[in-house]
C-alpha cells in the first residue's frame, strides 16, 4: 500500500531487514524499548489483527493467493527465527501486537513486537 511505512520497509524500499521470506519481513524498531526490539510484519498490507480473514472451515490455502492463515503461520515462524538470530530463544522474550485505538496502535500495518534481551517487568500495562 502506498504511503505505508511498513509496506515500504518490508518491500526493501527503506531501512534494513534482519530477516525476510516471500511472506514476511523483520526489522529493528526505530525506538527500542529493550536490548532486543524487533518488529515482524506481513509483506501483505493487513491493518491489524481485526483485519485478518481466515476463510471458511474447509478452506484450502491456494499458493497464488494465500489466505491470512498462511501469513500468521509465517509470522510466527519468523518470530522464532528472529529470536534465534538475536540469541534470545533460550532466555525468553515477549511478543505484543497492539490492535486499535485503546491499545495505541500507531502504525496501521499489522506487526508483532519481539521484545527481550533483558528480564522484563511482570506487568505489561
Ligand atoms: P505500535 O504502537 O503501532 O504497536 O508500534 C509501532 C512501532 O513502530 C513503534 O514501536 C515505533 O517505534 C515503530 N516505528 C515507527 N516508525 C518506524 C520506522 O519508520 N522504522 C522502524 N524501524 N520502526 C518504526
Ligand atoms: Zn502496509
Amino acid at each position: 500500500m502506498e504511503d505505508c511505512i511498513f509496506c515500504k520497509i518490508a518491500n526493501g524500499e527503506m531501512g534494513t531487514l534482519i530477516y525476510e521470506n516471500e511472506y514476511v519481513a523483520a526489522f529493528d524498531d526505530i525506538n527500542p524499548q529493550a536490548p532486543v526490539h524487533t518488529l515482524v510484519v506481513p509483506k501483505k498490507h493487513i491493518e491489524s489483527i481485526e483485519d485478518l480473514h481466515f476463510g471458511g472451515e474447509n478452506h484450502e490455502c491456494n499458493h497464488d493467493e494465500p489466505c491470512d492463515g498462511k501469513y500468521i503461520k509465517e509470522l510466527f515462524k519468523a518470530i522464532k527465527e528472529v529470536a534465534k538470530i538475536k540469541g534470545i530463544s533460550e532466555s525468553g522474550y515477549r511478543v505484543i501486537s497492539n490492535c486499535g485505538k485503546d491499545a495505541k496502535q500507531t502504525v496501521n500495518h499489522l506487526h508483532f513486537h519481539i521484545i527481550g534481551g533483558r528480564e522484563l517487568n511482570v506487568q505489561i500495562l
